[in-house]
């Protein structure tokens, strides 16, 4: 065999296919509607349209491209659809969805600073850039996760870390009894990530402790005041709090300042969860939504969710970082470079060695839209969401079930004399009914054990039209028995 044989496809299939292939992303982002925003598949129907074993020989692209409209664009959910509304709406822009595609052919893993200086220090830049758009003050190290579960993970291995006496990195946790029993705090309405990284720490489920919420879902910082002090007292040791600015099930703001306050009374890390909310702040009128941020320990907000940025983009930010190296920087003889001690190395602050090149997508973004655009855009979400509101409002046997300091909406129809069970049933049956028309796609979630639909404004491409369209499907769904 020879090397012609051996190598890459002919760089003629890149031109010819990728030029069809942008050609079909440009309908495909003009006409998102054109497919139902839920897939219609059933479980293995993706599966079963697909040959069980690889193939031996090389297929052509046009066949391979064939494959991918026909068999695995219908059992696409498309998050690009402007009727989606459901859980925290995201999209993919143009500019983010031409940086990514930069990200694939340049391949370059950004692990060490000499691996591509470019993806460290464009990383570095960029993440400045947004700290900037957010509000925030200088001081801030930021870093680019995956996800906001990655990220809160990397928050609480550093609160660990944040007590050295503790000696975790070196000794573990196990079989310790001089070892007090850590413990980290969150609101009910916190996300399930912070479960998680405490049980990927070792920290363990029972002891992360879900403080009481007020009348509008967010954190009393009396309760995480007593909760605090009878872990004391119980001989526990409080590591961290999770505040959330943005839950998931309503996007309230838990009250940052007083967490902080009480944070540092006690000697705990805090890290704030604005992976929904904490990007409303690159508008001067939700700049307020991070007032206190500055007195935590670390932030994160996701670009992925609500910045046009195509997923997965999750910016870490830490005050810290000589922490967070502390608990993750391992040099295995291999990776030892010159310039160490000069430059900033991102495999020091996790756990992962590879690392996406995932800042260009994201200064593509930002330098595209500017960040007046991007203001602009997280605006109209928001207003777009209190126009839903005031409908919801308005319209009889229906009611609002949270506030809405952002753009999602929780609400349910709740006619006069219906149970809580009936209502449960209701308002499934409406959410489902929805679902299934293939033009909007919505949530629910439970608050105080009451059954309420979600829905969220998070899509570039959303306009009044689809939420109006998603208000009469929902009322229609309501009037059929
Ligand atoms: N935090 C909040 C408030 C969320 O709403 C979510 C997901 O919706 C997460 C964290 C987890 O985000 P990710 O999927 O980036 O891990």
């Amino acid at each position: 065999m020879t090397d012609t044989i051996l190598g890459d496809l002919p760089t003629t299939d890149l031109e010819l296919h990728g030029q069809r292939l942008l050609a079909w992303i440009a309908t495909y982002l003009e006409h998102p509607e054109r497919y139902p925003v839920v897939s219609p598949l059933a479980p293995g129907d993706v599966r079963r349209s697909l040959p069980p074993a690889p193939p031996a020989a090389g297929e052509g692209l046009e066949v391979i491209l064939r494959d991918f409209e026909s068999k695995i664009l219908p059992g696409i959910t498309h998050w690009n659809h402007p009727g989606f509304f459901a859980y925290f709406s995201i999209s993919a822009s143009i500019p983010g969805i031409l940086g990514e595609l930069l990200t694939a052919a340049l391949d370059v893993n950004g692990m060490l600073w000499k691996t591509s200086p470019a993806a460290t220090e464009l990383e570095e830049l960029t993440l400045d850039w947004l700290r900037q758009l957010l509000g925030l003050q200088a001081g801030w190290f930021g870093l680019i996760n995956d996800t906001a579960s990655i990220s809160t993970m990397l928050a609480l291995a550093a609160a660990r870390e944040a007590k050295p006496e503790l000696a975790i990195r070196s000794r573990g946790m196990a079989g310790r009894p001089d070892l007090p029993v850590l413990r980290v705090y969150c609101s009910e309405h916190a996300h399930s990530s912070v479960d998680k990284g405490a049980l990927t720490l070792g920290i363990g489920l029972d002891n992360v402790v879900h403080i009481a919420s007020d009348a509008e879902f967010r954190m009393r910082p009396d309760a995480l005041e007593a909760a605090i002090a009878a872990d004391v007292a119980a001989g526990y040791l409080p590591l961290a709090c999770v505040a959330t600015v943005g839950t998931t099930s309503t996007t309230s703001i838990d009250p940052v300042e007083a967490i902080a306050r009480i944070c540092t009374a006690a000697r705990m890390w805090l890290h704030i969860d604005g992976a929904y909310g904490g990007v409303a702040a690159v508008s001067p009128r939700f700049r307020h939504v991070l007032d206190g941020v500055e007195l935590a320990d670390s932030l994160v907000v996701n670009p992925h969710k609500w910045l046009f940025t195509p997923i997965d983009c999750s910016a870490f930010y830490t005050r810290h970082p000589h922490v967070l190296k502390r608990a993750f920087s391992l040099v295995p003889e291999y990776l030892v470079t010159r310039e160490q001690d000069e430059v900033v190395n991102l495999m020091d602050y996790g756990v992962q060695l590879g690392r996406r090149f995932r800042a260009l997508k994201l200064w593509m973004v930002i330098r595209a839209f500017g960040a007046e655009g991007l203001a602009a855009r997280l605006e109209r979400h928001c207003e777009l969401a209190q126009q839903f509101a005031q409908w919801v409002t308005a319209a009889e046997g229906w009611e609002l079930c949270a506030p809405v300091p952002f753009s999602l909406v929780c609400f349910r129809f709740a006619p006069p004399g219906t149970s809580e069970a009936e209502c449960e049933q209701l308002n499934s049956a409406i959410l489902h009914r929805v679902n299934g028309s293939g033009e909007a796609y919505l949530s629910h979630t439970k608050l105080s054990g009451r059954y309420v639909l979600r829905l969220a404004i998070g899509n570039i491409r959303t306009e009044e039209r689809h939420l109006a369209r998603a208000w009469d499907l929902l009322r229609e769904a309501a009037a059929t028995p």
